[in-house]
């Protein structure tokens, strides 16, 4: 599998930080840039930050979790105001370009970037790119568990256990590109009806579905839940500053993200969100994310690979449909299903 191989292979790509310069004029450069940006707000802020010292260009950046963006892109499109779409999961991405809400876009970086960045950017018919992967799991707080008096959870079947009652929290796929990614793991590693018999099984155990993907990783690091499904590198950031949260990779296989960027159809600085575009795949903006505290896999093969960064190449990864689970028709059908029969559940 293309994806997999090329996600490997990154994990060796600890090369310094290449010769891949940025040509945009320090300073020179004038004007502003809109930014919808999908990640952690400390990486967003350090993104906007940096490329307004480089190039002059002044940025306004705002924090939405993947499905909110998508959604406003939607209500803008007869009046675009944002300018390039930088973060969040792939499948939301995917969606925009379907619906035309974003535009094609060829980077002279795109040689230097790994196969599983080009997938994405080639499922999108130019008009998405891939900046970094990560693997979807959960974080656990080892003294809830402990305390519980249960093993320590290893697989998605460990969370339906009864003693976890209202102390798993997840986001809502509907506003989380991070919870929409559990929906289409469900579904492509257990099969529909399963998938769907899962998630309301363990809705049973959700105390609250919460808007960003990455909250329920906090909320298990200070022990207001016993568990939290997110990517697996939202829990490392925790784990890594010594708070009592295990980070789990599922052990019946799980899914990944593509964390993509898009420019936006009829952005009004257009020039400037190509420029922000080739400067965020290059290896000096992409390895502002580890002092970030952000734990992806980067997408740029020269980028270095932040040590903390979870090993996606040790775990069992489903063969993820990105085209399927990405297109308009079908995020659409299963969010208006978890909605009716899952979250309408008691
Ligand atoms: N934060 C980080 C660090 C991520 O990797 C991702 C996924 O791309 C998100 C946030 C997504 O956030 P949300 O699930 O709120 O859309």
């Amino acid at each position: 599998m293309h994806t997999r191989s090329g996600l490997k292979a990154s994990l060796f790509a600890l090369a310094a930080v290449a010769a891949t310069a940025f040509s945009a004029a320090p300073a020179s450069a004038q004007g502003s840039l809109v930014m919808y940006c999908g990640v952690q707000e400390e990486w967003c802020r350090a993104m906007s930050n940096a490329f307004e010292k480089d190039t002059g260009i002044k940025v306004a950046m705002t924090r939405k979790s993947a499905g909110e963006i998508y959604a406003q892109l939607k209500a803008e499109s007869s009046n675009p105001r944002g300018d390039v779409w930088w973060g969040g999961t792939g499948d939301p991405h995917l969606q925009a370009a379907e619906e035309g809400l974003t535009q094609e876009y060829t980077s002279p970086l795109n040689k230097d970037l790994h196969d599983w960045s080009l997938n994405q950017w080639k499922a999108a018919k130019q008009r998405s790119i891939g900046i970094y992967a990560g693997a979807l799991g959960f974080g656990f707080n080892t003294e809830q568990i402990k305390s519980k008096g249960i093993p320590e959870p290893k697989c998605w079947a460990d969370l339906l256990n009864a003693k976890l009652k209202d102390d798993v929290q997840v986001a809502d796929p509907n506003s989380s590109g991070t919870a929409y990614n559990l929906l289409a793991t469900v579904v492509q590693l257990m099969g529909e009806d399963k998938g769907f018999e899962y998630l309301k099984a363990l809705h049973k155990n959700v105390s609250q579905y919460t808007k960003s993907g990455a909250a329920p990783a906090k909320a298990a690091s200070l022990g207001e839940t016993a568990v939290g499904i997110v990517f697996i590198h939202d829990a490392v950031v925790f784990a890594v500053q010594g708070d009592p949260i295990k980070p789990v990779a599922p052990c019946e296989g799980t899914g990944y993200e593509i964390g993509s960027m898009s420019i936006v159809k009829g952005a009004r600085n257009l020039d400037n969100a190509k420029k922000f575009y080739d400067w965020a795949l290059t290896p000096v903006a992409q390895a502002l994310a580890g002092p970030a505290k952000s734990y992806q896999l980067p997408s740029n093969k020269a980028s270095p690979v932040p040590a903390q960064s979870p090993k996606m190449d040790q775990m069992k990864l489903i063969d993820y449909d990105f085209v399927k689970y990405g297109s308009s028709a079908e995020r659409t059908r299963l969010l208006a299903k978890w909605d009716k029969d899952v979250k309408a559940l008691p």
